[in-house]
């Protein structure tokens, strides 16, 4: 018996651009704002702007699409030195309204893998942000009804992850993460004990980046999308 072959005992998953699509929302916003600052100020350094001031405001706003707009709105208000006119500020609004209301996507075989897991595994969500914008999104998805439980957390860090485990009576070995991110999804879980499986987004927002001398060598999977996913579970852990 190989070593891995612990029994499952709860898989999560994260939701942002592992389920569904999220980051080609915000860069589109961005490029929306950029148009918008162009007879206000130099551009280079829009999106970096942007980011410093969401990481200034995320100790109080935490994440999601509202703190961005109003991160959009501080930047534009900021890097047009107060010139900005109300019109302007309202077409931010706009923008991010446009976001909150966008069509959902699905990442492709994401319905399919969650369907096909779900009779012999316990499957949960655990997604960071706004909790009425990430309930929508997931009453919209179609999924919910595939998952027993649903975490909207406001970090996921090593002492969410435990909570979580915790609440749900499973040990750290006999739990399965599977997300996007590296930082969010990967390395809290790995560090308490449990075992991750990274399918990477084409576009990672800077919060999420992680340095590779950060990233440990093995223990944790890595594939190319989510549709791999129920042959890795049976490769690994045997069963469903
Ligand atoms: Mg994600």
């Amino acid at each position: 018996m190989r070593e891995s072959a612990q029994a499952l005992q709860l898989v999560a998953f994260d939701a942002d651009d592992t389920l569904w699509l999220t980051e080609p929302g915000y860069s589109a916003a961005q490029e929306k704002l950029q148009q918008l600052l162009e007879p206000y100020v130099e551009l280079d350094a829009l999106a970096q702007a942007v980011y410093e001031t969401e990481m200034r405001n995320m100790p109080l706003y935490g994440y999601g699409a509202k703190p961005f707009i109003l991160s959009m709105i501080e930047t534009a208000i900021e890097l047009s030195a107060g010139e900005i006119s109300a019109r302007d500020v309202r077409r931010i609004i706009d923008i991010g309204r446009d976001m909150l209301n966008a069509p959902l996507s699905l990442l492709p075989g994401a319905r399919e893998t969650l369907e096909r897991l779900a009779p012999a595994h316990n499957l949960i969500l655990i997604t960071k942000g706004d909790i009425f914008d990430q309930e929508g999104k997931l009453a919209r998805s179609g999924l919910a009804g595939l998952f027993r439980a649903v975490e909207i957390v406001g970090e996921k860090d090593e002492a969410t992850y435990a909570r979580i485990l915790a609440r749900h009576g499973v040990e750290p070995g006999g739990f399965l993460m599977v997300g996007n991110s590296l930082r969010s999804d990967v390395l809290p879980v790995l560090a308490i004990g449990g075992r991750a499986v990274h399918i990477p987004y084409h576009i990672t927002w800077l919060h999420e980046t992680v340095d590779e001398a950060r990233l440990p060598k093995d223990g944790y999977f890595t594939l190319e999308n989510i549709g791999q996913l129920p042959e890795l579970l049976e490769q690994e852990f045997g069963g469903g």
